[in-house]
């Protein structure tokens, strides 16, 4: 029985309870975090249910698998039974090609070929074309012809418009690529929006069909859309145009991957009698939090003014806190939250560590282990990507759908059938000519006289044992999965190995048949094919249990959505975050302090920003300048704490109590003229880095002899400026200039125009 729609409002604002209840036509909720967007959608779902409206015309997007699964079994609280299809965009379009990809001559079983498998093919595409030569990695030839994608460009439009001979290369490989992935029957990531889009372009009736089906259309995280999901979206809504977008301007942070933050500012543009409505109030954080995170993202120029407001508590304040290294700030980073939880104030889980970047999580791992914290780093496809479960996957690829060459070559001599790399090689050949696929040649071995016999007879054998699993299909997923590693060999090959990594192996690919199984439990209809298309689709935070009692540690990017009572954001500094790659760029460095919000609004009672002196990033040392962001929250409601001036030599690092040293003045910095001394102390930052003699040149070959603090320099645009740090060696070394008229920038010396005065 359906509850009584008025029973969805109770615990909602006016502004929530307007939003849910909104009719039909077109509506955009414009909010800050963490003021109920996402329960303003899941609430919308349930009260479009309880009012009659029947499960398979609502279709409902999220950001990740992970929030799908939450928001279903939301609904499924309110109403138990419901049937509303909720996924990702890129499930959607699995969804879409699975029921009509036949329209775009692809069949039901296609494979779904990640990062990896897409650049090993696009690289084979290449050589077999004769098109290796060129002085271009396939990699980056791969992600141009992924960014065409995404922005909807066929090869044809592409080769329009290549001007520049990297453009021209990619406009040659591009058609090639594609009519060799459909030739295999596979599609790469971006084809799971791509394709749709020109699905529901190309086929009027297939469109104006599922934008029937398809009444009610709710989207979450809309400021994250790219072309290709705006697309897929503005044609099923075209007839009904019951769509409901939610989305944070602010929160838009994959402007790297093609998001364009155009589709949620042009919402009203698009659609002119879109009703809008603001959420006013923040419910997840601490007045202290949402006030730092207000004044961070108010430096923003490319952006419409937007303050969050919360009526909750305003709780400890934010804290800062400096780090003599990278390996001391983790350490003391998960004293403290193992010192928290036994005090009894929170519990593990409570917890999220974010990082800027994956490479950071090392260090934190040890010093998780070695003080007996539980913790879970949000990796989620880790676990897919190891190459005994990505060996084991393959052959299960290659079960439901036998073009897959790539799949073919992964485990053809895994284990070891005596089959080379010349017998691939002729192989290739020979399938070239019959216009078939692999493993159909490897059935034609014997045939082929340039294939020596004893390969060719593991080549036909190979090929009977792909045939034999194959009428195996019907068998549960887990089933199959122990049937291949048992037929093939690769358990024995296992089993039978002294390498002790070979046992963990082992370990890892049993877990496989455990995940398989455990899919097979909650989804028995979908199959392998069902598995397959899970573990394709797995994203990072996918893998994350939130419920397990541990200390959560993701990227920043990977928080997205997601709240927390304690957050600590760690390598708050330049280069880091920021990123490097946004130092020179302004728009990319807005992007940056956004994903420094997002990481910042996700706390609910306590923020904490860390930063050291010295940071081991890529393998080199290097004296690391606190991130400008810093100085751009609320210096009076911030609180600073030093943690390098304590004694380090008298205990081992991580016996130190945490010491709350009161701000510290800025030590004596020799060369400094005493202008600039007055200048810095103002950031109530201690230790600013003292920089050994630079002893290398900079990329120009000129050395740039006694770079330090304090030195005076006049710059080609920005005119003079004073030194007030730098990092970095060599090409990569950086400095941090304050000029008068332009503020601080941070330059690339190798490639600044300056002189020094
Ligand atoms: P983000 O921008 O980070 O995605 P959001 O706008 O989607 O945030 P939600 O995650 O929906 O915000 O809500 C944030 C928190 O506030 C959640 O814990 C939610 O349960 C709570 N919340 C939302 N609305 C209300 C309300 N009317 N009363 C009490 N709590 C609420
Ligand atoms: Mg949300």
């Amino acid at each position: 029985r359906l509850p009584a729609p008025e029973a969805l409002l109770a615990d909602l604002n006016e502004e929530q309870q307007r939003a849910v209840t909104h009719g039909e036509g077109p509506l955009l909720v414009l909010a800050g975090a963490g003021s109920g967007k996402t329960r303003v959608i899941t609430r919308r779902i349930a009260w479009l249910l309880a009012m009659g409206i029947p499960a398979e015309r609502i279709l409902a997007i999220t950001f990740t698998n992970k929030a799908a699964q939450e928001m279903r079994q939301r609904v499924e609280r309110l109403i138990p039974g419901h049937r509303v299809w909720i996924g990702t965009f890129h499930a959607f379009g699995v969804h879409l090609l699975r029921q009509f990809g036949d329209r775009l001559s692809l069949s039901r079983s296609f494979t779904i070929y990640d990062v990896d498998d897409r650049n090993a093919f696009l690289r084979a595409t290449m050589e077999a074309a004769r098109l290796d030569n060129y002085r271009y990695r396939p990699e980056g030839i791969a992600s141009a012809i992924s960014k065409a994608k995404n922005q909807l460009r066929s090869p044809a439009d592409y080769a329009r418009s290549a001007v520049d001979h990297f453009a021209q290369v990619v406009a040659e490989v591009y058609p090639l690529y594609e009519r060799r992935l459909r030739q295999v029957q596979a599609v790469d990531f971006d084809d799971l929006l791509y394709l749709p889009a020109l699905l529901l372009r190309e086929h009027e009736q297939i469109r104006s069909h599922l934008d029937d089906r398809y009444r009610f259309i709710l989207i979450d995280e809309y400021q994250d859309t790219n072309l290709a999901q705006y697309e897929i979206v503005r044609r099923l809504s075209q007839d009904h145009r019951n769509l409901c977008v939610v989305g944070d301007p602010d929160q838009s942070i994959y402007r790297w991957r093609g998001s364009d933050i155009r589709n949620i500012l042009d919402f009203e543009r698009d659609f002119p009698d879109a009703r809008v409505i603001h959420l006013p109030r923040n419910y997840r954080s601490t007045g202290a939090i949402v006030s730092a995170a207000n004044r961070l993202i108010a430096h923003n120029k490319q952006r419409k003014k937007k303050e969050l407001r919360t009526e909750n508590a305003w709780g400890v304040p934010v804290r800062v806190w400096t780090f003599r290294d990278g390996l001391d700030e983790a350490d003391q980073v998960v004293r403290r939250i193992k010192e928290t939880v036994q005090a009894g104030r929170f519990r593990y889980r409570d917890h999220a560590i974010f990082v800027r970047i994956n490479a950071l999580t090392r260090v934190l791992e040890s010093a998780f282990v070695r003080h007996g914290v539980p913790f879970q780093i949000v990796k989620g496809f880790a676990f897919y990507e190891r190459k005994e479960n990505k060996d084991v996957l393959a052959y299960l690829r290659l079960l439901v759908n036998p073009q897959d060459d790539v799949a073919f070559e992964r485990v053809v001599n895994v284990p070891a059938r005596g089959i080379g790399e010349t017998t691939i090689e002729r192989l290739r050949n020979l399938a070239a000519e019959r216009g078939c696929s692999l493993l159909a040649a490897a059935a034609e071995a014997g045939r082929c006289t340039t294939i020596k016999a004893a390969s060719a007879r593991a080549l036909t054998q190979f090929h009977r044992l792909i045939t034999e699993l194959r009428t195996r299909l019907d068998l549960p997923p887990h089933e199959l999965i122990d049937l291949v590693l048992q037929r093939s060999g690769y358990e024995q090959m296992l089993q039978s190995s002294e390498d002790p990594d070979d046992q963990e192996r082992l370990a890892n690919v049993q877990e496989l048949v455990t995940a398989a199984r455990q899919f097979h439990e909650l989804n028995p209809q979908a199959g392998l094919t069902g598995f397959l298309e899970q573990v394709a689709l797995a994203s990072d935070v996918d893998g994350w249990d939130h419920e397990a009692d541990r200390v959560s540690v993701m990227t920043l990017h990977a928080s997205k959505g997601l709240e927390f009572p304690v957050v600590y954001i760690l390598a708050v500094e330049e280069g880091l975050l920021p990123h490097e790659r946004a130092l020179r760029d302004e728009a990319e460095l807005e992007e940056e302090r956004r994903l420094c919000f997002v990481g910042m609004t996700r706390a609910m009672r306590e923020l904490h920003l860390c930063h050291a002196h010295l940071r081991e990033y890529r393998g080199v040392i290097r004296c690391a300048i606190p991130s400008g962001f810093l100085d751009e929250l609320p210096r009076d409601q911030v609180e600073w704490h030093d943690l390098t001036s304590t004694d380090s030599n008298s205990t081992r690092p991580g016996d130190r109590p945490i010491v709350y040293a009161p701000p510290p003045s800025l030590p004596p910095v020799p060369s400094l003229p005493s202008s600039s001394a007055s200048d810095l102390s103002g950031s109530r930052r201690g230790g600013k880095s003292i920089l050994p003699p630079l002893h290398r040149s900079a990329a120009n070959g000129e050395a740039v002899e006694g770079l330090a603090p304090g030195i005076v320099i006049q710059h080609e645009q920005f005119g003079i400026g004073q030194v007030v740090a730098v990092s970095g060696f060599g090409a990569q070394q950086r400095m941090k200039v304050r000029f008068p008229a332009h503020g601080e920038k941070t330059l690339l010396v190798a490639q600044a125009p300056f002189r020094i005065l």
